[in-house]
């Protein structure tokens, strides 16, 4: 029987192509940069192998050229070009990758830095190009070779001039339409944008003819513009360098560069793993607050980036809520990727990342707090309440984490403190971790309940936002010590007999404290004695789980 081979609709996946694989059509020219840096990279890699190549780095390049009048833009780069037969199997069939069959010949490690595997990114040209045009020249051979094509309707290969071994890729650029400015694409400074956005970290350099005007020689008010080649990418990305060749001010700059927040970093963390699975990171601890940080408008994550290409803006699945705070960025050569990049594949391998990535933000914060506690001081006050939030979320799952880097105000040292530090100040007979809860410092300071602890001579914690009760409640106990509210009706003081006392006293008054009740209606459940005030005719307890304080929470909450 005669088995019939399945003939691919190219029309049909070229269509889909452009219409679903990308959602930004500004990627185009990051997988041709893509493809020129990897035609590069082959080179280097035989050059490895065969002694009669030389790789000079200064000879390698690529360049994007755009002529507005003609509306064309050109991708060119001095990589390995391509054949004839390469030209047809390579860019002739959808899905056929050249460079995933050259690391598979040459046994390349998976990390080889190589980018493309998919075969499908070429073709990325077509959304914003009518007509793509490829001249290529391939190392070792003498021809030159045109292939063109507009699209669905297939393409030639005829024989051309080019001089030296490469390519050039030249799209005729789209008419505008009403929803695309395709001029944009032909823009000095967005081809500059987007070129530093996606593949500023592209190991070979990116030039640019660029304009600008200067004041003209022997001038003081005439203008003229000067037009000069100038490369745009950074090329070796700061992550890839060593630690001890990078200075607090290169991270700093970073920082700047990326806009990951426009104070200066608090502290900056360089990470390096070569294990289960490699990557680079650098993260950064913000100073201040971004405004908008407690709003639903704020997105956590982390740039992801695979092999110096940038893939995702913000990977949310980088970082844990509660330390949702932190900025910066992953690279790792170990991701696999789904066709349009846009996607993980597995995460598997983020799942590792982000895991090792968590231990290692909380192992700085930690030694943040114990080595400089001015810097951490100032990170809690403005990432505190998330620490908190982090306790009381997903039950109370991360608080063995967290709850070492929780600070409260304390009543004796004026100043925030750690739990360990108040345990470790807890005389022999204390058996609760006391707290005070109230809007602000200066308000508990007065509240008549804290005057029995006080008095005992016990530090008081105080907790004045929302948050502060709900993660103690989750936390439960420190170091085998129960919290306590001040206001709450056993104290757990020894030789506190008031419950004894004030059970003889109310019985004594028992029509008296009948009669303020029935004064008092709902508003309260019932008037007792207390032996706990001083210097205060009266206060407010609360009976049972919830604090007076909560109450006023819960309540204030949305239904
Ligand atoms: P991928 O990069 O995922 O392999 P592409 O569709 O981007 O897929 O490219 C298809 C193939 O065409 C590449 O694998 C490579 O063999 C070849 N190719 C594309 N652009 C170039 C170029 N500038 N120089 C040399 N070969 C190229
Ligand atoms: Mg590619």
């Amino acid at each position: 029987m005669e088995t019939k081979q399945f003939k691919a609709e190219s029309k049909r996946i070229l269509d889909m192509m452009i219409h679903s694989i990308y959602t930004h059509h500004e990627i185009f020219l990051r997988e041709l940069i893509s493809n020129a840096s990897d035609a590069i990279d082959k080179i280097y890699y035989k050059a490895l192998t065969d002694d009669s190549l030389t790789f000079d780095k200064d000879q390698y390049y690529i360049k994007v050229v755009a002529d507005k009048d003609n509306r064309t833009l050109k991708i060119i780069d001095t990589g390995v070009g391509m054949t004839r037969e390469e030209l047809e199997n390579n860019l002739g069939t959808i899905a056929k990758s050249g460079s995933l069959a050259f690391k598979n010949e040459n046994e390349l490690k998976d990390g080889y830095d190589i980018i493309g595997q998919f075969g499908v990114g070429f073709y990325s040209a077509f959304m914003v190009a009518d007509v793509v045009t490829v001249i290529s020249k391939a190392l070792g051979s003498e021809e030159a070779y045109k292939w063109e094509s507009k699209g669905a309707e297939g393409y030639t290969i005829t024989p051309c001039e080019k001089d030296s071994v490469g390519t050039e890729v030249i799209l005729k650029i789209k008419e505008n339409t009403e929803d695309e400015k395709y001029d944009e694409y032909l823009e000095e400074y967005h081809l500059k944008e987007i070129i530093k956005k996606y593949s500023d970290f592209i190991r070979y350099p990116i030039k640019m003819d660029v304009t600008t005007s200067k004041l003209k020689e022997g001038s003081e008010s005439e203008y003229e513009e000067v037009t000069s080649e100038q490369v745009i990418n950074s090329m070796v990305p700061i992550w890839r360098k060593n630690k001890n060749e990078l200075t607090q001010e290169d991270y700093d700059n970073f920082y700047a560069e990326k806009r990951y927040g426009f104070d200066k970093p608090l502290k900056s963390i360089h990470i390096k793993v070569d294990g289960a699975v490699r990557y680079n990171a650098i993260l950064y601890i913000p100073e201040k607050i971004p405004f908008d940080y407690y709003s639903p408008e704020y997105e956590k994550g982390l740039e992801l980036y695979s092999s110096g290409v940038l893939i995702m803006n913000k990977c949310a699945d980088l970082l844990p809520d509660y330390f949702s705070f932190v900025k910066g960025m992953v690279d790792s050569e170990d991701l696999s990727l789904n066709i349009s990049r846009e996607m993980l594949q597995h995460d598997r391998q983020l799942k590792l990342i982000a895991k090792n990535i968590n231990k290692k933000i909380k192992s700085e914060l930690q030694s943040l707090l114990k080595n400089e506690r001015d810097k951490y001081v100032e990170f809690y006050k403005s990432f505190g309440r998330q620490l908190k939030f982090g306790v009381y979320s997903d039950f109370g799952m991360h608080k063995e984490e967290l709850q070492d880097l929780l600070m409260f105000y304390s009543s004796k040292e004026k100043k925030l403190v750690t739990l360990e530090e108040y345990v470790s100040r807890m005389p022999e007979e204390q058996k609760y971790i006391y707290y005070a809860v109230g809007e602000t410092n200066e308000r508990i300071e007065k509240l008549p309940q804290t005057e029995l602890v006080a008095d005992k001579g016990y530090e008081i914690l105080y907790f004045t936002e929302d948050i502060d009760e709900f993660a103690i409640k989750v936390i439960m106990n420190y170091k085998d010590k129960e919290f306590k509210s001040v206001s709450s009706g056993d104290l757990g003081i020894e030789g506190d007999d008031t419950v004894k006392e004030t059970a003889a006293e109310e019985a004594e008054n028992k029509e008296l404290f009948e009669a303020m009740k029935a004064a008092l209606g709902d508003k309260v459940k019932a008037v007792r004695v207390s032996k706990r005030l001083k210097s205060h005719p009266v206060c407010l307890t609360a009976d049972g789980d919830v604090s007076i304080e909560m109450e006023k929470v819960l309540n204030a909450m949305p239904n």
